[in-house]
């Protein structure tokens, strides 16, 4: 087989740079060769294939030359794969246990001891590498050659799951490259490669039917050129082949102006999560147009999502199928789309349990979640869920490749999924099972949305900071949107973007996203909402900390319109924020809390503050009317500070120095601000009982407790945050 050149690829990007290469240590160019080949998202899908290569190097103790698998591990992916993410085992070993394996009675696919041999991999560890090995080890280990790709190209899959793969794969690539009909990956099929290698001298690679490909050279840049090689092929095959309009049957169906899906998402998108969160919370992505645009609107579509997914990597996410709705965009309403999803939830999990019925074992795990992971909705696109962002990305980016396959698929043959036993046998297999269970518990506020208005500076920071640790999604909402930004980069930046690449627009984001936001203009908050549905699909709890404080003039007065203004954002905006949030909350049905931030200068009367002191008197009794108004699905509660000065946009430079002059702090005009308001707090602690200063932080612990089960019982109250003020004491 000849290897394309660079520049004769037309399907897959050519990443490979000699001069790069060949400054790295063999390890570090099996990870260069495993980057190289992720970078490019038609070579593999995000956390798909592995690559592997056999090293000869010095062992630990006796120092002597000895064969080493280097192999991707459990978990990783290839475009980010870094040298922790490769176990190392002894090749002599592996093929000790190859013997055992080999000399116990009743072995092969699904057999007792294939799976005890995956236990057994850790005796054959190289270096004491704590990287776990994964199930595909004996696939790179028993192929007789030093260097292994095994890739999920969606347009070799789109071969490996066409009803004629076996001629189709003889067709394209001739004898060089040998079928093989699906089977579980593990021990047996490492055998089965090692006899193809044996029986066929002169073969480069394999397509494993209805799953992907494996390759192999004894050089590693070779290797990756065959990659390249075999998956422009198929590629090439299938455009020659491509029905072009004729795709998936013809469309049935328009799609709808993107105003109209807009305005659908945001009645749907609540009212679905609500349907997907019966036991858990779910996080939504949202992809439209493109290839998902043309199948959702194609006759084919009802016979095709059917079917299933192929590729093991894919279903383990999108489960075996997605929940398709035959809603008809252009002549059926709203409330058809919501009656026939909900119908459709009814009979998927009625499915679900029918399979989860027919196909069990004596030894299954029990049943888990029977919702659908991704809805397929006519004129609209697809929403896919999962437990975090990253995994609803995942999610998404995976049924965009059953949707490349089944195209392909579909253009050279017909599409053929796999038999519902064998999902279920790797679905409910013991060692998923096991791999499900090692799973570190949630954080409290994991698959939650959180919104925090004001989370540009001070307190609002604090408590974007303080709800991410939880395992939150933070929408991080802000009159000033580069300081939202700023905070929300910080928070993808310590928490990082997880994995997955799909997503249309903001619903590409991660797990904190910035907007912008005028509390007291109703359509303002609208927006946010609307972005905050786009981006994660619901909201939880909502936590404003957004506050104005008006100083007097110099004659002691405020204006009418500053005593507006600071009403407008201390008691309306909140308001507003309630009765727009309170749509989302009715409409997903789900359990969420309101934290709205006050002051204690609520019950506290004090010169100079005659605006700020009545607006939070009055944000006090706001609290408790929602509190009444959204139980018993929202909890409403209040924090009151007291002089948090540390970091607050309400303690700008000119009033910590009109304040210092007021108590005769001694100061000077030339000092740092940070250094005023140090004095500043000082002083105020010293007035507290615990005669300690008030930080955000203080302050944003309090809002994640009344925002968690901690407070599950407490509604319609305000708790004081001031290190101890007696005369704040509510009564
Ligand atoms: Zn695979």
């Amino acid at each position: 087989m000849r290897l394309f050149a660079p520049h004769e690829l037309k399907h897959v990007n050519y990443y490979w740079n000699d001069a790069t290469a060949s400054a790295l240590d063999p390890v570090e160019r099996l990870i260069y060769r495993s980057n190289r080949l992720g970078d490019d998202q038609r070579i593999t899908n995000t956390g798909g294939g592995n690559t592997s290569a056999k090293i000869t190097m010095p062992d630990p103790l006796t120092g002597e030359p000895v064969e080493v698998l280097w192999v991707k591990g459990s978990g990783g992916d290839l475009r980010t794969a870094k040298r922790a993410n490769f176990a190392s085992i002894y090749m002599s070993k592996l093929n000790a246990l190859r013997e055992i394996y080999q000399a116990t009675p009743n072995n092969g696919v699904k057999t007792a001891v294939e799976d005890q041999m995956v236990g057994m991999y850790a005796h054959a560890t190289f270096n004491l590498n704590a990287t776990a090995t994964s199930i595909d080890t004996p696939l790179h280990g028993f192929v007789p050659f030093k260097h292994v790709d095994h890739t999920h190209p969606d347009a070799v899959i789109a071969v490996a799951a066409s009803a004629r793969g076996r001629e189709l794969t003889q067709e394209i690539y001739g004898d060089e490259v040998i079928w093989v009909d699906w089977q579980r990956p593990g021990f047996d099929l490492g055998l089965k490669l090692k006899a193809v290698c044996e029986q066929y001298p002169n073969a480069k690679g394999v397509i494993l039917g209805q799953h992907g490909l494996i390759n192999w050279a004894d050089d590693e840049k070779e290797c990756y050129e065959l990659s390249l090689t075999l998956i422009e092929l198929a590629a090439r095959y299938i455009e020659t082949h491509d029905k072009g309009e004729d795709t998936f049957g013809g469309q049935q169906f328009a799609v709808l102006p993107d105003a109209e899906i807009a305005a659908l998402l945001g009645d749907v998108l609540p009212y679905l999560r609500g349907k997907m969160s019966a036991d858990h919370r779910f996080i939504g992505t949202v992809q439209l147009g493109g290839a998902v645009a043309q199948f959702v609107n194609s006759k084919d579509v009802v016979r095709l999502a059917e079917l299933g997914t192929s590729c093991p990597d894919h279903f383990l996410r999108t489960k075996i199928k997605p929940l398709y709705v035959a809603w008809n965009p252009q002549t059926d309403t709203l409330d058809t789309l919501k009656a026939q999803l909900d119908a459709g939830f009814v009979a998927y999990r009625a499915d679900y349990q029918a399979y989860y019925d027919a196909c069990k074992r004596a030894d299954s795990p029990a049943i888990r979640d029977a919702n659908p992971r991704v809805i397929l909705i006519p004129g609209v696109g697809l929403i896919a869920w999962g437990k975090n962002k990253s995994e609803s990305r995942v999610t998404a980016e995976f049924y965009l490749n059953a949707i490349n396959v089944m195209r392909g698929a579909e253009a050279i043959s017909a599409y053929i999924a796999l038999p519902r036993q064998e999902t279920f046998d790797i679905e409910y297999w013991a060692l998923e099972e096991a791999k499900l269970r090692r799973m570190p518990p949630e954080k409290s506020l994991a698959r939650n949305v959180v919104v925090v208005i004001g989370a540009g500076s001070g307190i609002g920071r604090a408590v974007a900071e303080r709800v991410a640790k939880e395992g939150a999604h933070v929408v991080c909402a802000d009159l000033n949107l580069d300081a939202a930004q700023e905070t929300a980069d910080a928070l993808v930046k310590t928490y990082g973007v997880g994995i997955g690449v799909a997503g249309t627009g903001i619903s590409s984001c991660g797990a904190a996203i910035a907007a912008q936001v005028n509390i007291t203009q109703r359509a303002s908050v609208r927006q946010l909402l609307a972005q905050v549905l786009m981006a994660y699909g619901g909201v939880d709890n909502v936590i404003v900390t957004a506050g104005v404080f008006v100083s007097p003039d110099a004659t002691g007065h405020i204006t009418d319109d500053r005593w507006q203004m600071t009403f407008d954002v201390n008691v309306l905006g909140s308001y507003i924020v309630a009765d727009e949030t309170r749509t989302v909350w009715t409409a997903q049905g789900l359990r969420g809390t309101l934290v709205i931030t006050t002051s204690v200068n609520g019950v506290v009367s004090k010169k100079g503050s005659l605006a700020y002191d009545t607006s939070k008197a009055a944000a006090n009794h706001l609290i408790r009317e929602l509190a009444v108004e959204l139980a018993p699905l929202v909890r409403v509660n209040g924090v009151a500070p007291a002089t948090v000065v540390d970091g607050s946009s309400m303690f700008p430079r000119d009033r910590v120095i009109s304040s210092l002059s007021k108590y005769n702090i001694s100061h000077s005009e030339d000092e740092t601000t940070e250094s005023l308001r140090d004095k500043l707090a000082h002083f105020y602690a010293g007035r507290t009982l615990m005669k300690l200063p008030i930080t955000p932080e203080d302050q944003a612990e309090a809002c994640y407790l009344l925002s968690v089960d901690s407070f599950a019982k407490t509604t319609g109250q305000v708790i004081s945050v001031d290190g101890g003020l007696h005369e704040a004491f509510m009564r």
